[in-house]
């Protein structure tokens, strides 16, 4: 066996496909190769430190919503992000100011169709200019 082959057959072994015989192949060959048994012994304690791990477990609930909630401010705040005026005077909560740029249009609209003319519309503005002459 060269050592390709002894390599394929630690793949083998180590996902439990390799029959008594490839093993029993394998074994006399890492008794007669030296980097070949330094792999194995390697590849082996891996694999045992893998299967024998236990899963961490999941911090408490109170403590992943906060961070989840700072890694979204963190992505709010970001400096890729766009903050507008309004967001800033709002404390930087996107929400709350789409609102308030949604309800002062909505505002903007009532007050524009219930102007009974330009005129109106104008002194809701703060024009004026038409007056006078
Ligand atoms: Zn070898």
């Amino acid at each position: 066996m060269n050592c390709s082959e002894a390599k394929r057959l630690m793949q083998m072994a180590l996902a439990g496909d390799a029959s008594a015989a490839e093993l029993a192949r394998l074994d006399a060959h890492l008794a007669e190769c030296a980097a070949c048994a330094r792999q194995w012994e390697a590849l082996s304690g891996a694999a045992a430190a893998l299967t024998s791990a236990q899963p961490e477990p999941l911090p408490q609930g109170r403590d992943l919503s906060g961070a989840v909630m700072a890694q979204i401010a963190r992505e709010a705040n970001g400096p890729t992000a766009q903050r507008s005026w309004l967001a800033e005077l709002l404390g930087s909560r996107p929400l709350q100011a789409a609102g308030a740029v949604a309800a002062t249009v909505v505002c903007a609209v009532i007050l524009w169709l219930a102007a009974p003319g330009a005129q109106a519309l104008a002194m809701l503005m703060g024009g004026g200019t038409s007056n006078g002459y």
